[in-house]
């Protein structure tokens, strides 16, 4: 059997992976970092181009980080928040870029978000929500229109076939992006190979996990046949959907409790140029009644390995498997006697969640192509193609108070002295990976932290930081963007 010592370990070689392995690397460069996959590719499973919606989350569009309470309050917290968690994102990739280790062209590319409503109520809405948007630093420019004439500029072929007094309006944000997630993540990870101390190895699956007497973690790998020990102070489980059976063999007393709840999801692709060269944006509507918030209609311009395609979805739906390449015994097998009480609680409360999932795993191409039609009236079955998403499990865990919750978020659960760390839920997901990410080095690292380098090396790469108070003015965010898009080949617009 092979040994292999390394100061920490990275299970999964997907976005969430290679984001820390990159800061780990930027931070402390002379640590041994071993990154284990149990594909034989980097980016195969959520981060894969299209396995996700490659929508650089920066809540110019997406409606559900914008709720409505009870009194008709608009919240912008969340937007806000997610907002400044992808101004992270684009400083520490505009830093790798200003390092040669990425080239922007090949996976991000500027396109505006639009916000597409229907209806007196919900144009009024979107009227409102444009107008305290707007007033803020992060989300000055957007603009708002319930004109056919201007709604025709801006999308074209979306409003081609429309009843001319069809009641809509569209919010237009034209600092967007799309990201390719794979490329991205493939571009760190080779990079990072190159860099003294960095080892990836493809093939190598995760088994077996446990502590150590001394402290130190040690982890079974199987490789094909052979068994590979790895022992190291420190773990992370980036396994994607994966990750909730891993922790779970960890042992750790911070796992009790949760559950996961799998969600799989598919798209409609286009790859006919001239529609493909007619529509330019990322097009989000409302998600309907009853339905999750990650299960949002939107119509996307993508660009996958280069090659520019239209992408409408998701059409959700089920599967027990927790990853795209995964078992169908993966819901069952992490069932415990610790989570089943909250996993049946929530499969009782989300009622409605389960109707709508059973509700889409009936459409058949009839109704998936009326789907389509409230956004394109005039798309043809023959141009459009049905491809598998990634698979996402959504966190079910016990809170003080509330019982069994359903999280549609990510969390970070960490050991209590910071030796092991999982990322559980998928959602906004890579786009922040930045954050939650610096999050997680803050929890397991303190102490490199208070008096060590890192904050200040982490100030270099990420200058803007917007939790801070004076940070939120327009003139620090401008100087972040200016920097950000002049490396990264953004334009205000
Ligand atoms: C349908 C869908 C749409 C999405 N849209 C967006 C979007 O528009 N914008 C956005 O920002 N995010 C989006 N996301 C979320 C985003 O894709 C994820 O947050 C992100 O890709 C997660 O990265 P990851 O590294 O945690 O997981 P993954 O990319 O899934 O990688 C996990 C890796 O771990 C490996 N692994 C699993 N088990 C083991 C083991 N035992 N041993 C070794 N390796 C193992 C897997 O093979 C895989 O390579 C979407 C996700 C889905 C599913």
């Amino acid at each position: 059997m092979e040994r292999v010592q390394a100061d920490a370990v990275l299970v999964g070689a997907g976005m969430m992976g290679a984001t820390l392995a990159t800061l780990l690397q930027q931070l402390e460069p002379g640590l041994t970092v071993l990154i284990v996959e149990r594909l034989g590719r980097v980016a195969a499973e959520s981060s894969a181009a299209l396995n996700n919606a490659g929508t650089g989350h920066g809540a110019n569009c997406e409606l559900n980080y914008t709720p409505v309470d009870g009194h008709g309050r608009l919240s912008l917290h969340k937007a806000l928040a997610i907002n400044g968690a992808y101004e992270q994102s684009l400083q520490f990739w505009a830093a790798l870029v200003e390092q040669g280790a990425l080239s922007p062209g090949t996976f991000l590319h500027q396109v505006p978000h639009y916000s597409l409503v229907w209806g007196e109520e919900d144009v009024a809405a979107l009227a409102q929500r444009r107008q305290r948007m707007a007033a803020l630093p992060q989300f000055a420019g957007m603009a708002f229109s319930r004109d056919h004439g201007a709604l025709r500029d801006w999308l074209p072929l979306v409003m081609e076939g429309r009843p001319a007094g069809e009641i809509m309006a569209a919010t237009r944000y034209g600092r967007g992006t799309d990201v390719d997630f794979g490329a991205l993540t493939e571009s760190m990870l080779n990079w990072l190979q190159r860099q003294p101390g960095v080892e990836l190895r493809l093939n190598h699956a995760l088994r077996h996990l446990h502590r150590r007497s001394d402290g130190l973690w040690r982890l079974d790998v199987d490789h094909g046949r052979k068994r590979v020990r790895v022992d190291s102070p420190f773990v992370f489980l980036g396994a994607g959907g994966g990750t909730l059976l891993l922790l779970q063999r960890a042992g750790l007393p911070e796992a009790r409790g949760y559950g996961g709840f799998p969600v799989s999801g598919q798209w409609l692709i286009c790859q006919t140029a001239p529609l493909v060269g007619r529509h330019w944006g990322k097009v989000y509507g409302k998600a309907p009644v009853g339905a999750p918030p990650m299960s949002m209609p939107h119509l996307d311009s993508r660009w996958i390995s280069g090659q520019r395609g239209l992408l409408f979805g998701p059409y959700a739906g089920f599967s027990s498997k927790f990853l795209k390449h995964g078992s169908l015994l993966d819901l069952p097998a992490s069932m415990r006697p610790h989570n089943l009480l909250s996993m049946v609680g929530v499969a009782l409360r989300e009622r409605h969640l389960v109707g709508y999932l059973l509700q889409q795993l009936r459409q058949g191409p009839k109704e998936r192509l009326a789907s389509l039609h409230r956004f394109l009236p005039q798309a043809r079955p023959e141009d459009w193609r049905l491809a598998v998403a990634g698979q996402r499990v959504q966190i079910i865990r016990q809170e003080a108070g509330r019982g069994a919750q359903l999280k549609l978020g990510t969390e970070v659960v960490a050991a209590a002295d910071g030796s092991l760390a999982a990322l559980l839920g998928a959602s906004p997901g890579a786009s922040t990976a930045v954050t939650i990410m610096v999050d997680l080095l803050r929890r397991c690292f303190p102490q490199r932290f208070q008096g060590g380098h890192w904050p200040q090396r982490l100030a270099q790469l990420l200058p803007y930081d917007p939790t801070t108070a004076n940070a939120t003015s327009a003139a620090a965010l401008g100087r972040c963007r200016q920097r950000c898009d002049a490396v990264l080949g953004l334009k205000e617009a």
